[in-house]
């Protein structure tokens, strides 16, 4: 496909849906991509990016935004604690905020540098087992306790499980987001972004429908 594709897609159905012609923000998502097809989608004037390893990320990014300037970075996969600092000082956005303790790091952080990225707590919608993410009881307290250490959420993120209806889960993240006046949504991978957007993504994360297939060998 591409990005002009993917691209034209999200168009439509912000359209589809009655919503406002670039109100949804696309993440393209370099994971283990090669770095040429990286450069690619920088050189078509793409610059919002999602990385889930932030060594994988620290390695890349600087190089290329002296190269090509300022990228929006986006960090979607999850976070260990000791890891915080630096993703703090790369990222511009966390979309897996999902504990206390990594809250309460963050909290520190932007403490010292009087600023933060953006951050969006990531629910488990599909309470399952092996994935991260606070669990839909949680949510609004977890919110809370946020809140309470001064952390600006912007939103909600989810994965919905693999081989089910993503819809389910996507109007299940609006209607806890709508719940706790939160607007930012990041919801939407490279199979259900048009879904996602029809239930009111925000962000959507698109990997391998942008680059090809990931190759982890
Ligand atoms: C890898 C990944 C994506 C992109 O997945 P594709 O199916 O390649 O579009 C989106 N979100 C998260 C959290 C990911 O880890």
């Amino acid at each position: 496909m591409g990005l002009s594709d993917i691209a034209s897609k999200i168009r439509a159905a912000e359209q589809a849906a009655g919503r406002a012609a670039g109100s949804v923000t696309l993440i393209a998502v370099s994971k283990v991509q090669p770095l040429d097809r990286v450069v690619a989608v920088l050189e078509q004037g793409h610059r919002v990016f999602g990385e889930n390893y932030v060594q994988e990320a620290a390695g890349k990014w600087p190089d290329l935004q002296a190269r090509f300037g300022k990228v929006d970075l986006h960090m979607i996969g999850p976070l260990q604690t000791n890891k915080a600092k630096v993703a703090v000082d790369l990222f511009d956005a966390i979309h897996s905020v999902d504990r206390p303790s990594l809250a309460e790091k963050l909290a520190r952080l932007a403490q010292d540098r009087g600023r933060c990225p953006q951050l969006f707590i990531q629910v488990n919608t599909g309470e399952e087992a092996q994935k991260a993410g606070v669990l839909p009881a949680e949510l609004d307290a977890f919110l809370a306790a946020c809140r309470g250490m001064d952390l600006t959420v912007a939103g909600l993120m989810c994965i919905p499980p693999e081989g089910e209806d993503s819809t389910p889960h996507f109007t299940a993240l609006a209607g806890m987001a709508a719940r706790n006046g939160l607007t930012g949504l990041s919801m939407g991978m490279s199979g259900d972004f048009e879904a996602a957007i029809a239930a009111g993504a925000t962000h959507v994360r698109v990997g391998s429908a942008i680059f090809g297939a990931r190759s982890y060998a």
